[in-house]
């Protein structure tokens, strides 16, 4: 039989993952079944326990489940840890339930190795103080760079988070308002903004002609955030496909060992999506 491999989430209709993985699998000959899960609330442990003590070998965990399988898991990664959330499910050898977090490696992989997006010794400016961010950015002070301003409409939600890395000192936190006019070399909008048709009020002066702008969310128009950036005329301006698919293929190395190609699988997912 196949193994089998899930994404658990609360909705999960228009999760992209079992069209994700169907190629990584295909693409690196590998025999695996993964569906997605809609998972009532109430019984979330449940569903993970009896899912990987049967044929199920792996389970990504997606919204609202990442904090409770990080509380569920025996044993953590360290980046997951610091995430404060889990993306990815596993069986260790003795049996205890593994959970790691992907995001962050999905994103510093989308910025750096697909965009060309120079990391080491980079300003950056993150925007948002939720569990999105908090799981970026131990993976992308790992990466080297200079600083990151945390920038979030709740400002204590921002200093929280800069507390957990208070150790390493490149981590401040701030209001909007309090962001400074000077440009940054990265802006990350980590907020769910863009859902609600919205921009996080920054000033126009953060954007330079080599700052990259990067949206975590994405859609077929580009999002309100992605929009603001262009007509700054922002060095780069990018979406978050790609982190999606980047986390996608860490998880799949995790469970599998090997690594997708993950180019054609962002080209292919980016002409359906524009093509609605
Ligand atoms: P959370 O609900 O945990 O956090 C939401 C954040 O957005 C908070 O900082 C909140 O501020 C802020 N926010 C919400 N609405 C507004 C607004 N109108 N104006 C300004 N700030 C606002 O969400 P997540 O951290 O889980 O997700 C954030 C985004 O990241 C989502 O769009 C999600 O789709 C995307 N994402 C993309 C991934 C990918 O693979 N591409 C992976 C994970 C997430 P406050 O604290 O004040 O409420």
């Amino acid at each position: 039989m196949n193994d089998r491999y899930a994404v658990f989430g609360n909705p999960i209709a228009h999760s992209k993952s079992p069209q994700i993985h169907a190629r990584f699998a295909g693409q690196t000959g590998q025999d695996l079944i993964y569906t997605a899960e809609h998972i009532e609330e109430a019984v979330f442990e449940t569903a993970v326990q009896c899912f990987l003590q049967g044929d199920g070998k792996g389970l990504n965990i997606t919204v609202p489940f990442k904090e409770r399988a990080w509380a569920l898991a025996q044993w953590r990664s360290d980046r997951a840890e610091l995430a404060g959330a889990v993306n990815t499910l596993y069986r260790l050898e003795d049996g205890r339930i593994a959970g790691d977090n992907t995001d962050g490696l999905g994103l510093v992989r989308d910025l750096a190795d697909n965009n060309s997006v120079q990391l080491s010794n980079a300003r950056v400016l993150v925007l948002g103080a939720g569990g999105a961010v908090r799981g970026v950015l131990q993976p992308l002070l790992a990466a080297g760079v200079a600083s990151i301003l945390i920038a979030n409409r709740t400002p204590a939600r921002a200093e929280t988070l800069a507390e957990l890395f208070a150790d390493d000192g490149r981590v401040q936190a701030c209001g909007f308002e309090q962001v400074p006019a000077e440009t940054f070399d990265v802006i990350i909008n980590g907020t769910s903004a863009s859902l609600q048709g919205e921009l996080p009020p920054i000033p126009a002066a953060t954007v330079g002609s080599t700052t990259a702008c990067y949206d975590m969310m994405y859609a077929a128009e580009p999002t309100p955030f992605c929009r603001w950036a262009a007509e700054l005329n922002a060095g780069r301006v990018i979406d978050g496909l790609g982190m999606l698919v980047e986390q996608a293929a860490e998880s799949f190395r995790i469970w599998r060992g090997v690594r997708p190609d993950t180019a054609p699988v962002i080209a292919d997912l980016r002409a359906a999506l524009q093509a609605g």
